[in-house]
């Protein structure tokens, strides 16, 4: 399946001289949705993925059907002040300024394989954060996948040898 036929590009969203690339065309069509989600699932079976980490919100959609098929675990990664028990922190830079992202300081077990799953791969801030979340708590990430790839950004550079997998490329 094509999935590019999916993606809406929204020109000028959020802000003026963005191309923002909307998923949700992609999840509101049953066989795209689970034809997306199911390459991410045999990904995971192949890398031994024991438990799937996924940034709020767009790493939710992606992420969680697959821990469902895989009758794995989903830990969520979220901003600040989310989440109710006590919580690792980390920052990453942002174009101005930085933001953080925090997880549940017991969500990963200690040498658990771990598949990071977002919606879209850009400057890979999000991804560094989150892959630095994961292994403060001794988690190895096998593999991280993502729907889309902005290829121009680079992001890959930022996450070094880790494995990836991107669904579609622009
Ligand atoms: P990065 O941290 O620069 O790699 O940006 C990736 C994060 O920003 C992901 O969590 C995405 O959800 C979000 N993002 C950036 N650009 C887009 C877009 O065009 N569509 C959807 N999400 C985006």
């Amino acid at each position: 399946m094509d999935l590019k036929q999916y993606v809406t590009t929204v020109e000028n969203w959020p802000k003026e001289g963005i191309s923002f690339k909307d998923i949700t065309t992609i999840m509101d069509n049953g066989p795209a949705y689970k034809y997306a989600t199911d390459q991410i699932v045999n990904y995971a079976k192949e890398l031994g993925a024991e438990i799937v980490v996924g940034p709020e919100a767009r790493g939710f959609i992606i992420g969680c059907p697959v821990a469902y098929a895989l009758e794995i675990g989903f830990a969520p990664v979220r901003k600040p002040g989310k989440l109710p028990r006590e919580v690792i922190s980390a920052d990453y830079g942002l174009e101005y300024g930085k933001d953080t992202l925090t997880m549940h300081k017991d969500a990963i077990k200690p040498g658990q394989k771990v598949l990071i799953c977002d919606d879209l791969l850009a400057t890979g801030g999000t991804i560094e954060a989150t892959v630095r979340l994961v292994e403060q708590l001794g988690g190895q990430v096998v593999g991280c996948a993502f729907l889309i790839e902005l290829t121009e950004l680079n992001g890959r550079a930022k996450i070094g040898d880790l494995n990836i997998k991107t669904l579609i490329q622009y």
